[in-house]
């Protein structure tokens, strides 16, 4: 950062531009003219920086792990991994490469097909990253789900996905999986990692499959369209969707790591995200291991202190993280940072949710680096908008495309045809042109759903959005009734679905209310059927329920009591609605409110 700008954030405004010049950089970004690497920029070109598979094809766990053992990078650290209890693990590119290959050997060993499905649901432990990747070697699909699921999430997901193995820890296993097996008669193995009872069919220790299984393995003729990764996310309606990726998303992974978040050879890089949320497979596995770099990986979760000492005693270089820990940190102010020996920091980013303008300045007051917005989705499997290193921010916005990713703000006419905006400042749905290589391929068993996102070679994101006369994008808010709550993406259907299960609900209707720190918080309505009162007691009750079904991450924090709720003339409750009144906002459109809460 140059002194100049340092001296503009400290003096307390909010700098419309926060200026680069060639001082601002340690070592020269990758991406230095953002124009002319964009001009020149092809899929096919970069496709070349790839490995590939020995017979052809492409896999992603190649790319990340085997492709790097007849390089010097074989015995540099791959994955760092700092426990809980302060214990520390290093596997080499050369460990994770026998470790990957033991499990895919154990997975082969158990009759596991190449294309069935293989959920992850654990703490981020070493085995998780060495689960995804052999099971990947092994052709399996991955899916990682989130440790903080409840029952339900975890049950849904391993349903619509077609779960046929599980790796967990026995811990999780008896608290959330245990009871709901007579759900999954799909689910043949459970492989559990770690000490304690758990007891099933099929259930198995890690330990025991993979001590004895061979180092050597041939990794499945997978090729760029074969599916590698199913991802859940959610929609306003309906169960959650598993968006399909393919092994070529990761040459998305590859670029993206080199331009948007600027990973060099020698770069120690931490992200902070859990591979349960797309963010964390993308960039917490797969993104830093094709690129050759040491990943961190902290078991903790967010605890300042804690951060701020992996920050330092790491030598962290490049730091993904997001907005409500960066906004967790801002309440303790800069000063907690300012003792640190930061001096290997050189690049922060954060993405997942709007980052207020303020944070990305706060950065500069406290690391004396601002933080880089970039934006993406899980159907998008890798970044697709980005602050560069070498590019000017505007603080509040998400930067530019990608080279070689179209993106434009349009409007849909009735007929659903898609029209680009060509003047600046308008506001509209953001849409990026199709295809490229870590565009979902589909939500699986949900074709209806997947069309419904194209139209006119464009893939509609569901999120509204401006273009400024710079080409800087600058995001709006969602088109749908979906949540973001600590960059969390929450469906509300499944969080009314967990709340109807409760003898006394009768209707819930589930919405996001801003808050300064997790962007939106769960809340909910309900009206009660006869019989029930609306008491604290029963409120309690209620969000003791939903917890226990939804898990933290999901569940709803505040509950609101209404004698009806808001419905359209079709029967549906309009959330919209309920969220104008509870903000304070304009109500719009009532012409097909029917029945109302007053
Ligand atoms: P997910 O699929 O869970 O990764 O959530 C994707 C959604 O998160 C996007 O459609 C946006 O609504 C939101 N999002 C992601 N990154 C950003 C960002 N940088 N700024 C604003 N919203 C974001």
């Amino acid at each position: 950062m140059n002194e100049q700008t340092t001296a503009v954030v400290a003096g307390g405004h909010i700098p419309s531009r926060i200026a680069k010049t060639a001082k601002s950089f340690r070592v020269r970004p990758n991406l230095v003219d953002y124009d002319a690497v964009r001009a020149a920029f092809s899929w096919e070109v970069a496709r070349e920086s790839l490995d590939g598979l020995p017979g052809g094809g492409l896999n992603i766990a190649h790319e990340a792990v085997d492709h790097h053992l007849g390089t010097a990078h074989a015995d540099r650290t791959a994955i760092r991994w700092l426990g809980k209890t302060g214990a520390r693990r290093e596997l080499s590119y050369r460990d994770l490469a026998k470790a990957t290959n033991r499990f895919a050997n154990a997975l082969c060993g158990l009759g596991v097909q190449p294309g069935e499905r293989v959920f992850v649901l654990m703490g981020r432990l070493p085995e998780l990253y060495v689960a995804v990747l052999g099971a990947l070697k092994a052709g399996c699909v991955v899916t990682p789900l989130f440790s903080a699921f409840g029952p339900e999430p975890i049950a849904t997901r391993c349903e619509v996905g077609d779960a046929r193995v599980l790796v967990t820890t026995p811990e999780l296993y008896q608290r959330k999986i245990a009871g709901l097996r007579d759900r999954l008669p799909g689910l043949k193995h459970v492989i559990v990692v770690g000490d304690g009872a758990a007891e099933g069919s099929g259930v198995r220790r890690w330990g025991d499959l993979v001590d004895t299984a061979s180092a050597h393995f041939t990794t499945a003729p997978t090729d760029a369209e074969t599916m590698a990764l199913l991802h859940f996310t959610s929609g306003t309606t309906g169960r959650p969707k598993g968006a399909i990726h393919v092994h070529g998303a990761v040459l998305a992974h590859a670029v993206t790591g080199h331009y948007a978040l600027d990973l060099h050879d020698d770069d120690i890089f931490w992200c902070t995200a859990d591979p349960g949320w797309v963010t964390g497979t993308s960039y917490g596995i797969i993104a830093p291991l094709v690129a050759g770099v040491t990943n961190v990986v902290v078991e903790a979760e967010f605890d300042a202190a804690i951060w701020y000492s992996v920050l330092e005693q790491e030598r962290i270089s490049v730091w993904y993280t997001a907005p409500t820990a960066i906004r967790m940190m801002m309440k303790l102010g800069a000063d907690a940072v300012k003792g640190l020996d930061l001096s290997a920091l050189r690049f922060m980013a954060s993405v997942g949710e709007p980052l207020n303008p303020e944070a990305v300045v706060w950065g500069v007051e406290a690391f004396g680096l601002p933080f880089h917005d970039n934006w993406w989705q899980t159907e998008t499997g890798g970044i697709m908008i980005s602050n560069y290193a070498a590019m000017d921010i505007k603080p509040g916005s998400m930067g530019k495309p990608l080279p070689g990713i179209t993106a434009a703000i349009v409007r849909r006419d009735e007929a659903g045809h898609v029209e680009p905006i060509t003047e600046p400042d308008v506001d509209g749905e953001l849409a990026l042109r199709t295809p490229w290589p870590s565009m979902m391929r589909g939500y699986l068993h949900e074709d209806e759903r997947y069309r419904k996102c194209f139209a006119d070679g464009w893939y509609l994101t569901g999120d509204l959005a401006r273009v400024d006369a710079d080409g800087y994008y600058w995001f709006i808010g969602r088109a749908d009734d979906v949540i973001k709550s600590a960059g969390h993406l929450i469906g509300p259907f499944e969080v009314e679905s967990a709340l109807l299960e409760h003898p006394a609900v009768a209707e819930a209707a589930v919405i996001g209310v801003p808050d300064p720190t997790v962007g939106e918080m769960v809340k909910a309505f309900i009206a009660l059927k006869a019989g029930f009162e609306p008491t604290e007691s029963l409120m309690r009750e209620l969000l003791g329920h939903a917890r226990k079904r939804l898990g933290a991450a999901v569940a709803p924090k505040a509950i609101a009591f209404r004698a009806n709720l808001p419905k359209t003339r079709s029967g549906k409750i309009m959330r919209r609605l309920l969220k104008a009144r509870e903000l304070g906002l304009p109500e719009g459109d009532l012409s097909t409110l029917e029945s109302d809460e007053r």
